[in-house]
């Protein structure tokens, strides 16, 4: 009954989102094969860490809390986990697919000889009848995920070697409290048996943290402008629908190569992924690696002149028209309604 580890990201002590949404996956996971949900913490003065994972469902929390850990560095990290997967022998093994993700996730199963897909949209447990050979596999995990740019989606396994490993975008899964918190019993790793004195060749001399200025993924409207907005000048259209309602501004890539406005307020499967309680998508055509990205929203508007445009398939409401022409009409009205 091999369990389902998740990788725990932190930064000064906090927990990445990404992880918390991963264990929300992993449990469900788990309680669907039966087996245990380990977080894996690597990093420095972790106190209260377990008791805040457990309330995610977590049964057990592996901790290696030294300063040789934090801030992440890649060969410590990477010594660390492979040695500890070897020694638990985890069926799953997930990962943010944030810059420390990248870095050293891939390692892992390079180290590990067990494969990896990279970006996944959705996990499942399944069954796989091998096409060539007719042998079938229980359970195995779906790892799926947009694929040859965005034309198909495609459910991956990994029928024969361990652990099936897998990266997934923060914000692609929802963070929830599990309905009943796991026990969240800490075990101490015995980093030292994993790490060689070849594995702190690097030393980190210096640290520079930006703030990110814009953060479109928690805000709770997001008003998004694509092509059709014609130009940079008219983009302030959505900036003013955006202030009018409270929300933050988003836009489709076909706007961000085009300069309308920074590659930071992009939402889709090369940019951010989006759930508001309102997306409005003014000009946005509604290509799948666009929706890829928002397509959790609560609600979503579209504004487009073409009444075909496949954003409207998944639009709760749909306006046909211009958007020269709608979103001033919707700013004065919604400024005479609220007053
Ligand atoms: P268009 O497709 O050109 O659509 C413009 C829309 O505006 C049309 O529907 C048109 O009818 C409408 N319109 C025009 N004028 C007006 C008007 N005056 N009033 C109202 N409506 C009007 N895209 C993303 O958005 N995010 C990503 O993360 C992303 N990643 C990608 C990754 C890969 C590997 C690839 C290959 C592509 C990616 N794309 C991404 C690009 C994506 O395929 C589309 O090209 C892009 O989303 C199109 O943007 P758009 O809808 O703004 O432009």
């Amino acid at each position: 009954m091999n369990n389902i580890f998740v990788y725990i990201e932190t930064e000064g002590g906090k927990v990445a989102d990404v992880s918390l949404e991963l264990l929300t996956k992993g449990r469900e996971l788990a309680t669907r094969l039966g087996v245990k949900l380990e977080a894996v913490v690597l990093g420095h003065k972790l106190a209260d860490i377990a008791a805040e994972l457990a309330k995610y469902g977590t049964d057990t929390v592996w901790v290696a809390d030294d300063e040789l850990f934090a801030p992440f560095r890649t060969l410590p990290h990477t010594a660390v986990l492979c040695g500890l997967i070897e020694q638990e022998k985890p069926q799953i093994a997930l990962f943010g697919a944030t810059p420390v993700g990248r870095d050293f996730a891939p390692r892992v199963s390079s180290a590990l000889h067990s494969g990896l897909t990279a970006d996944c949209t959705q996990l499942e447990i399944g069954d796989h009848k091998d096409p060539k050979t007719g042998k079938e596999y229980k359970d195995l995990l779906y790892q799926i995920r947009p694929a040859f740019g965005g034309n198909i989606i495609a459910t991956i396994v990994n029928p024969d070697h361990r652990p099936q490993m897998a990266t997934v975008r923060e914000g692609v899964m929802r963070k929830e409290y599990a309905a009943k918190p796991g026990a969240g019993e800490v075990k101490p790793i015995d980093w030292k048996k994993f790490v060689k004195d070849t594995d702190l060749v690097v030393k980190i001399i210096d640290r520079q943290i930006e703030e990110r200025k814009i953060d479109i993924k928690g805000a709770s409207i997001l008003v998004a402008g694509g092509y059709g907005m014609g130009s940079k000048e008219n983009f302030k259209l959505v900036h003013d629908l955006a202030d009018v309602l409270g929300g933050e501004v988003g836009a489709s890539r076909a706007a961000v190569d085009a300069g309308f406005t920074e590659h930071a307020r992009q939402v889709g499967q090369t940019g951010v992924t989006v759930r508001p309680k309102l997306y409005i998508a003014c000009g946005i055509s509604g290509q799948i690696q666009h929706t890829a990205g928002m397509d959790q929203s609560s609600m979503v508007i579209s504004i487009n002149n073409d009444p075909e445009a496949p954003i409207n398939k998944i639009a709760d409401y749909a306006i046909t028209g211009d958007v020269n022409e709608i979103i001033p009409k919707m700013i004065k009205y919604y400024k005479q309604n609220s007053k």
